[in-house]
């Protein structure tokens, strides 16, 4: 290893924006010619293009992807007094938009291998409602709120297990709408449908994010949402609006949440280059899970489910000394994040929903051990070869100075 050790960034944003800087600045000199800074012909734009890239019918740009996941629910009916049904790991928008639409958040725990829904206690969960007829509603025991809408977060960029949720959805006559702010090009087969579908393309509708550092990220604030459901699009385009149906005739109470159109202009730009952006991001992880070989026995690394296409917006692993390890490499240089530290359900702005340690025992106990490495496109193999150089040094050591920890409980198996 040299002496001047170059470190490696978490993530870069600057590299990319440098690469497609004319092309970026040919978009901002065009809204500046045309004074189009809000709707016009760049959204619209936008809007079938990301479509298409989704395969719906139907998208609406919106201002971001808590907008998207708030618009969504709203749109399809969810409100006061309704439950919907998510995980507790997540990014907190996905819980703030069900309860800005009026509803109750219910989590239901993860499976430790995606870390996504796990439908075993979906169904549970399902199973413990009360509901009085075949064809009644389905209401929460604890809330009495009636049981609406599940939204399945498409975590790290893996899709949940849609076959299975959707089954369960139709059979207790509920709405999904996907959280894919992480899963933009990610892929799941449908056995159902005997084919591959895409993030976004599988429930009643879905949101997105393009916060800058998602796998399509705008130059600042921007999301959407996916949908083959004319009357949900139609919806949603009133409610970003103020609830107008044309100008100032107020058909409901909306929002003002659009998509700026310099934003939408820059995303055109971007979504040119998703699809290979996603090939590189997978190619990365291939290379990690190379690159650590047999050096797995206190680390985990991250499952492909053979039914998904995952598209890593984030590489996660796990270690029992997960802040040792994520102290001793930022020494080294090399950035990592934690997605998430804190449960949703042991958040503090969550205190009176009343929850406890132990409640979500699968996501309590990754929470503690989840650290993410450094994963962008532009990622070069020799920072890869050094961050595992790291992380394998640091778990050997750590390993020779405890006994007990993920490696020894799975070498058991
Ligand atoms: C980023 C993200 C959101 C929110 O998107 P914003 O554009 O930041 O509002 C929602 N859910 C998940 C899972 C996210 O990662």
């Amino acid at each position: 290893m040299s002496n001047n050790i170059k470190s490696v960034p978490f993530l870069d944003l600057v590299t990319p924006h440098a690469e497609l800087r004319s092309e970026l600045t040919a978009v901002f000199r065009e809204a500046l010619r045309t004074a189009g800074f809000v709707g016009g012909p760049m959204v619209e734009s936008f809007e079938r293009e990301f479509a298409k890239f989704c395969e719906t019918q139907y998208c609406v740009g919106l201002g971001s992807g808590t907008d998207a996941l708030r618009f969504a629910l709203i749109a399809a009916g969810i409100g006061n007094g309704d439950a919907v049904i998510t995980v507790p790991n997540t990014f907190i928008a996905t819980t703030e938009a069900i309860a800005q639409a009026g509803a109750y958040p219910v989590f239901v725990d993860i499976v430790e291998r995606t870390y996504n829904m796990d439908v075993a206690k979906l169904q549970a969960y399902l199973e413990s409602c009360e509901s009085h007829s075949a064809s009644g509603p389905l209401r929460d025991r604890k809330t009495q709120a009636i049981v609406k809408a599940i939204v399945p977060v498409h975590l790290y960029g893996q899709m949940a297990d849609m076959d299975a949720i959707l089954a369960l959805a139709e059979r207790y006559n509920l709405i999904v709408i996907e959280d894919a702010c992480q899963a933009h090009g990610a892929e799941y087969f449908s056995q159902k449908e005997n084919c591959w579908k895409k993030a976004g393309s599988m429930g009643l509708a879905a949101a997105f994010s393009f916060y800058p550092g998602k796998n399509l990220g705008a130059c600042g604030e921007a999301g959407a949402v996916t949908t083959n459901d004319e009357k949900i699009a139609t919806t949603i385009k009133m409610i970003r609006d103020h609830g107008q149906s044309r100008k100032y005739y107020h058909d409901l109470v909306g929002y003002n949440g659009r998509l700026d159109s310099i934003q939408a202009g820059f995303l055109s730009v971007k979504l040119k280059h998703l699809a290979e952006w996603n090939i590189k991001r997978r190619a990365h992880a291939a290379k990690y899970r190379e690159l650590f070989g047999a050096n797995t026995e206190n680390c985990v690394l991250p499952y492909e489910l053979p039914s998904t296409r995952p598209v890593y917006h984030l590489y996660v692993i796990r270690t029992a000394d997960r802040e040792g390890l994520r102290i001793s490499l930022a020494e080294s240089g090399i950035g990592t994040a934690i997605h998430y530290p804190v449960p949703l359900h042991l958040q503090t702005a969550y205190v009176s929903m009343g929850h406890k340690h132990g409640d979500f025992p699968v996501t309590e106990k990754v929470a503690s051990e989840i650290l993410s490495l450094p994963m962008y496109p532009g990622l070069q193999h020799d920072e890869q070869v050094r961050v595992v150089a790291n992380v394998i040094e640091e778990i050997g050591i750590r390993r020779s100075s405890q006994s007990v920890g993920v490696g020894a409980r799975e070498q058991a198996v």
